[in-house]
């Protein structure tokens, strides 16, 4: 289902930079910016530009050569600031947690071994 007709997203908010975000990565077609609230000591969020798709079911069956660019932009992320491991997380839909309905990814990582053995260092997303 589109979300045509709808309010911009708060992430179509910062791609139009109406709102500030620290962004780390940008493509043609995707963005990714540090979370205002994050989970984890590396905590990036990935969206598409386009916010015709609300999920990451949605971005699948719509164009799935989108996703396998987000994925690879998770992975160069993660190579410059967590070790090159991550946890990508997909909430979708508002049971699991899903709050904004514009497709994103949630980067979470950790920086350092000594993180990595901290408790809930990849918080509960
Ligand atoms: P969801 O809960 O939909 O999976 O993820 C939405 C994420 O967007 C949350 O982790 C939340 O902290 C983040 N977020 C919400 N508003 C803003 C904002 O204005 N700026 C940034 N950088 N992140 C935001």
């Amino acid at each position: 289902m589109s979300s045509q007709g709808a309010e911009p997203s708060i992430f179509s908010r910062i791609i139009a930079r109406e709102i500030p975000a620290t962004i780390v990565a940008e493509t043609d077609r995707l963005i990714a910016f540090e979370d205002i609230a994050p989970q984890a000591p590396v905590h990036v969020v990935i969206t598409t530009k386009d916010p015709q798709y609300r999920n990451v079911v949605e971005l699948a069956a719509g164009d799935p050569g989108l996703l396998a660019e987000l994925v690879r932009v998770a992975q160069t992320i993660a190579d410059e600031r967590t070790m090159g491991q991550f946890r990508l997380v997909f909430n979708t839909g508002a049971a699991s947690g899903q709050t904004v309905f514009h497709v994103h990814a949630h980067v979470l990582g950790v920086v350092t071994v000594a993180d990595a053995l901290g408790e809930g260092s990849l918080g509960s997303l």
